[in-house]
């Protein structure tokens, strides 16, 4: 756990949570591409309210926007041992999509940064929550019954359409 988490005592927060978890704020919304999606963050939380949740229209809301919420932890079945398991698979699979650290406005409560630091920050930008296109590699990092590699992919294999054979190495 980095320096960070002693930040704050407040709940760590989960980024990539669903509007029904209680406490839950919108804190961005997701642009770009669906093979390129950029999170771009508020400049302020927003609280979670039905003219929010139906501007994501015809799409679901977890498609448009980022929601933050206290972490699930153990009801969560992406938490595995004592940690976040998501993000751990999203930083030893998938590339940075950004070289700089992005401002962002939960940072100091937020779960894959206290476990992660940096190297989650600088994937989130491309995580959707609901994501009804992700590449082969974001697939496995958001399938909760994936296993957690030992060991981060090496850069080159892990371009979008890469085999998964150095994966399934890793996780062996
Ligand atoms: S374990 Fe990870 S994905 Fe699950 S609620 Fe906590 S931070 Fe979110
Ligand atoms: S940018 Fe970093 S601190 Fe902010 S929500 Fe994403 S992972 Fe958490």
């Amino acid at each position: 756990m980095s320096q960070a988490s002693t930040l704050s005592t407040a709940p760590s927060l989960c980024p990539s949570s669903d509007p029904g978890v209680p406490g839950c704020v919108a804190f961005g919304v997701v642009l770009g591409s669906a093979e390129q999606p950029r999170l771009r963050q508020f400049e302020a939380p927003l609280p979670v309210s039905d003219d929010l949740l139906a501007m994501a229209g015809p799409a679901r809301p977890t498609e448009v926007f980022r929601f933050a919420a206290p972490c699930a932890c153990g009801a969560c079945p992406n938490f595995q041992g004592d940690r976040c398991g998501l993000v751990t698979k999203i930083v030893r699979l998938l590339p940075a999509t950004t070289e700089d650290l992005p401002p962002c406005l939960i940072r100091p409560q937020c779960r894959w940064w206290q476990e992660e630091g940096q190297a989650a920050c600088l994937r989130c930008p491309e995580v959707v929550t609901d994501n009804p296109n992700p590449s082969a590699l974001m697939r496995l990092a958001c399938d909760p019954s994936s296993p957690i590699p030992a060991l981060a992919l090496p850069p080159a294999e892990r371009k979008k359409g890469t085999t998964l054979k150095t994966y399934e190495d890793s996780s062996a």
